[in-house]
């Protein structure tokens, strides 16, 4: 598959404000390592899932890929070139092409603007249309595109007079307008009723056939991701522990935190969640990574040697891998 987006150990590192007496006193100022090391390549029209609990990087890594945030090491490119090293103008031209949807559609739409012009604000902003019957034409085929019938009736319509749904589908149809080639979407349907998410779910998938659209989709729900996904990312304290084909990480997961995340997946056939299968504790603070393996404080596999090495990120089995002392022949 042909690359679209290639991270290269990216990194996001914050410093943390401290207070006058601390500095006075010369005490080092703490840096929360929110994406820390982390490396992957998306296909043309790949579904890339990057899962994990809430605090591992998932989001910030998505936001340093679109330079939302900048990062603070590392490489992303996009076609082959760096994003870091983008002029304004070009800059430009790249968040045309590579778009987010959030979590949120009711908080990432303006409530005082009309269906008509949130998707037509980002063809004016880069003054895409030569005449109103084209700008007409081009926010009503993407209001198709996200799913919206007879999108004309919808022109003047306000956020608060369409369902979850159809705000979704709206934002959707903001991120289209513009003909994206990749599209970061961070939980975009955690907000949303059972019943409505799969419909956005399909859309995506419907979207990347017919476009050829790549996503990096976000989310904390490893079913969801193995439903739409082609491959899967697991992130944990801004790092990638494993990184696998979609059915490869749910039905062999090498890694025991995917192991941990695997186990809590409802099933028609489990019933009862085992304690065994339950994580401990919380993600530790990213401002105090735990030393050797980041994750030992809470595998119930840990060994003393955990606690010292940090585990090499290796290909375990063929486009399969993790990085756990466990697994070193
Ligand atoms: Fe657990 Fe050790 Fe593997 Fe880390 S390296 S996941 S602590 S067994």
């Amino acid at each position: 598959m042909q690359s679209l987006v290639s991270v290269d150990q990216l990194e996001v590192h914050f410093a943390v404000r401290t207070g006058f007496m601390q500095s006075m006193f010369g005490k080092e100022t703490p840096v929360v390592r929110a994406v820390d090391g982390v490396s992957f390549e998306l296909g043309k029209g790949e579904i890339l899932c990057l899962a994990g609990e809430s605090g591992s990087g998932k989001t910030t890594t998505g936001k340093a890929i679109l330079r939302l945030v900048e990062p603070t090491g590392g490489k992303v490119l996009y076609e082959g070139e760096d994003v870091r090293s983008y002029n304004r103008l070009r800059l430009r031209a790249f968040r045309q092409e590579a778009q987010i949807i959030f979590q949120d559609p009711y908080e990432s739409l303006n409530p005082r603007q009309t269906v008509f012009s949130t998707v037509a604000e980002p063809l004016e902003v880069n003054n895409l249309c030569r005449s109103l019957a084209e700008k007409e034409e081009r926010v009503a085929q993407a209001l198709v595109d996200a799913g919206l019938h007879n999108p004309r009736e919808l022109f003047l319509r306000y956020p608060h007079e369409l369902s979850g749904g159809q705000r979704q589908r709206l934002a959707i149809a903001g991120a289209l307008v513009l003909d994206p080639k990749f599209i970061v979407a961070d939980e975009p349907v955690s907000m949303l009723d059972l019943s409505i998410r799969a419909g956005i779910l399909k859309l995506m998938v419907d979207l990347r056939d017919k476009k050829g659209i790549g996503y990096l989709f976000i989310t904390h729900d490893l079913s969801l991701a193995w439903l739409v996904s082609d491959r899967i990312a697991i992130m944990y304290l801004g790092k990638i522990v494993e990184l696998g084909s979609a059915d490869k990480v749910i039905k062999e997961p090498l890694h025991p935190y995917t192991r941990a995340l695997v186990s809590v997946i409802p099933t028609p056939r489990r019933k009862v969640i085992t304690q065994q299968s339950l994580l401990k504790g919380e993600t530790p603070d990213p401002v105090n990574v735990p030393a050797g393996c980041r994750f030992h404080p809470r595998c119930p596999e840990a060994k003393p040697r955990c606690r010292e090495a940090v585990p090499l990120y290796r290909e375990v089995r063929p486009g399969h891998f993790a990085a756990c002392h466990l697994l070193d022949s």
